[in-house]
């Protein structure tokens, strides 16, 4: 499996730094807090790779991991890592930033080939999540996560996929959109990520 042979390749704070190669990348979104750092730790085996931003997006940036054996003398794939969104105090600024950098990546960056849309179990969609699902290109496709799961009970995990899925029904994305119940905490979920992603990136 790739994921394991994740590490830090750069960090970008305009689209025109990002590589060049044309490498399958595989993007990671998500409100902030929504659990997208602990997740990408988790697919990827790894305790730190990805970093929360606590600050509401003081440094907008993406963070690219690469994956592939380090032997190679190139990777042959980017995980792209995106400033987590909707921070309830984030100045206009901010958001204009995030729009600039991470919804402008969505939009139009050919090497986009997936998107893993990270959503806290307990929030479900939201305006700001349907109108960054809208901006995804309409073949790319998207595995929406609902992370920690382990929060709620069974009952209320099957409640919170059903909601999910009829909102995502009724957004009516013309994209494939795959829906799993995970937590980062106790792997939920985790296998059936790490196979989804292995099959966007052809392994
Ligand atoms: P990010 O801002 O989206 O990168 O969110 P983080 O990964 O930093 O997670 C935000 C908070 O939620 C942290 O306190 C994590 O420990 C916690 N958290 C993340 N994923 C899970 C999960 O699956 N289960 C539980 N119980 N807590 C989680």
């Amino acid at each position: 499996s790739l994921l394991p042979t994740a590490r830090f390749a750069t960090t970008v704070a305009k689209l025109a730094q990002l590589p060049r190669d044309g490498l399958p990348e595989v993007a990671f979104v998500g409100r902030s807090n929504a659990g997208k750092s602990s997740a990408i730790n988790a697919l990827c085996q790894r305790r730190r790779l990805a970093f929360a931003s606590k600050t509401p997006g003081r440094t907008q940036a993406l963070n690219c991991f690469a994956l592939g054996p380090e032997k190679l003398d190139r990777p042959l794939a980017l995980i792209v890592d995106t400033p987590g969104y909707g921070f309830a105090a984030a100045p206009l600024e901010v958001k204009r930033e995030w729009d600039q950098l991470a919804g402008r990546y969505l939009q139009v960056r050919d090497a986009l080939c997936a998107v893993v849309l990270v959503m806290d179990v307990r929030r479900g969609v939201t305006e700001l999540d349907r109108a960054l699902l809208r901006w995804i290109r309409p073949d790319v496709p998207v595995l929406v996560i609902l992370t920690k799961s382990d929060k709620l009970g069974r009952a209320q995990q099957r409640q919170a996929l059903d909601t999910v899925e009829a909102a995502l029904r009724e957004a009516r994305l013309p994209n494939p959109v795959s829906l799993l119940a995970f937590s980062s905490t106790t792997g939920l979920g985790l296998e059936q990520a790490r196979g989804w992603l292995e099959a966007v990136l052809g392994e």
